[in-house]
């Protein structure tokens, strides 16, 4: 008789306090983050799991509008705030990533994800945030209820993913791979927008004699601060890239040839002046040779042709004593 009465009282709960102990309990042992507000946005709720997560104690919290300090240095609204001040629609502006605003797939709920500071556990994480109205028997609106979930980890290992498909793992600038998608993507938009494109092939001269005296890895520091250099003297809309061993390649948008021709002679000299010596090379120090090409993209032609012309270029000033920047033979036309 005992063991009925027991599960009885699981199913039918003797009282509306209980009901509500028993809910509050539920909620405070859940290993997810959440915490609830009532329709004042005063924090009613705030769990264990979402005291580890923010540094925060229920203590602290319950019954204020403090909760905010959890998330941010000055005050913002939190998820459970927009939802019960009807404020969904800045969301957007709140959390300007391409994720923020992510489907819940129920009506009435709201759904973000982004970085915050956690100015009390002084940590930099990524929380997917998820809020739920909870209404009354008569469907008023009572309390909003906001789970948080800790995607750091997630997001990290995103990121290094990310890194990892478009980065050089030596010098840190574009690989080949994104070289060729960023190519493809500015030459269709150069030629929407009936705008030049300019490319230069930026090739490091005698740098097997470099490597031969100061072996491979000196070869990879050379090749490091030559990365550095290259990508000093970069616009916010250029690419440079590490095209191939010891060349790299840098896209200009909007750029004509004559810019790009100074954008050229700027990289040669920013090398020259890096000073670092190469007793084989001719002035004794490393340096490197450019060749450039601009196009004003036509349907009947391709980035290929572009690649094609300023390889011709770079051919040419290796020819002529390298060290030097050279133009094509016959501007675009
Ligand atoms: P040139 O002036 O005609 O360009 O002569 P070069 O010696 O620079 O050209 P070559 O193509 O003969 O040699 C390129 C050298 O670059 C050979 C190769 O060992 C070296 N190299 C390519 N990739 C790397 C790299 O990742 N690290 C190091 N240390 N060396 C590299
Ligand atoms: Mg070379
Ligand atoms: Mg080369």
């Amino acid at each position: 008789m005992t063991g009925t009465t027991t599960i009885q009282r699981f199913l039918e709960p003797a009282s509306a306090h209980g009901d509500r102990a028993f809910a509050h309990q539920l909620m405070e042992m859940l290993a997810i983050p959440v915490f609830v507000l009532d329709t004042s946005c005063r924090v009613m709720i705030w769990n264990r799991a979402c005291e580890r997560l923010t540094g925060m104690t229920a203590a602290e919290v319950v019954g204020t509008r403090e909760h905010w300090r959890s998330f941010y240095d000055e005050p913002q609204p939190t998820l459970a705030d927009l939802l019960i001040q009807e404020r969904g629609g800045e969301i957007p502006s709140i959390h300007p990533r391409p994720s923020s605003g992510r489907s819940a797939g129920q009506p009435g709920h709201l759904s973000t994800e982004s970085w915050f500071d956690m100015p009390r556990v002084g940590q930099r994480r990524y929380l997917a945030l998820d809020a739920s109205p909870i209404y009354d028997e008569r469907g008023r609106l009572t309390a909003v209820i906001e789970t948080l979930r800790d995607m750091t980890d997630e997001k990290m290992a995103q990121i290094a993913l990310e890194q990892l498909a478009t980065r050089d793992g030596l010098t840190g600038l574009a690989n080949r791979r994104c070289f060729d998608d960023t190519l493809n993507a500015e030459w269709a938009r150069a030629l929407r927008q009936r705008q030049p494109l300019s490319l230069l092939m930026v090739d490091v001269d005698n740098f097997k004699a470099y490597n031969d005296a100061n072996g491979h890895i000196g070869g990879d520091e050379c090749l490091k601060r030559i990365a550095t250099a290259v990508s000093s003297e970069m616009r916010a809309n250029d690419l440079v890239a590490r095209y191939g061993g010891e060349e790299f390649a840098v896209i200009l948008p909007n750029q004509s040839l004559k810019g790009a021709a100074s954008v050229a002679e700027r990289i040669r000299t920013r090398v020259e002046q890096l000073r670092v010596p190469n007793r084989l090379a001719l002035g004794e120090h490393v340096t490197v040779s450019i060749g450039a090409a601009t196009a004003l993209p036509s349907p009947d032609t391709s980035a290929s042709e572009l690649v094609a012309t300023a390889d011709a270029a770079l051919y040419r000033a290796k020819h002529m004593g390298r060290n030097r920047i050279s133009l094509p033979l016959s501007e675009p036309g």
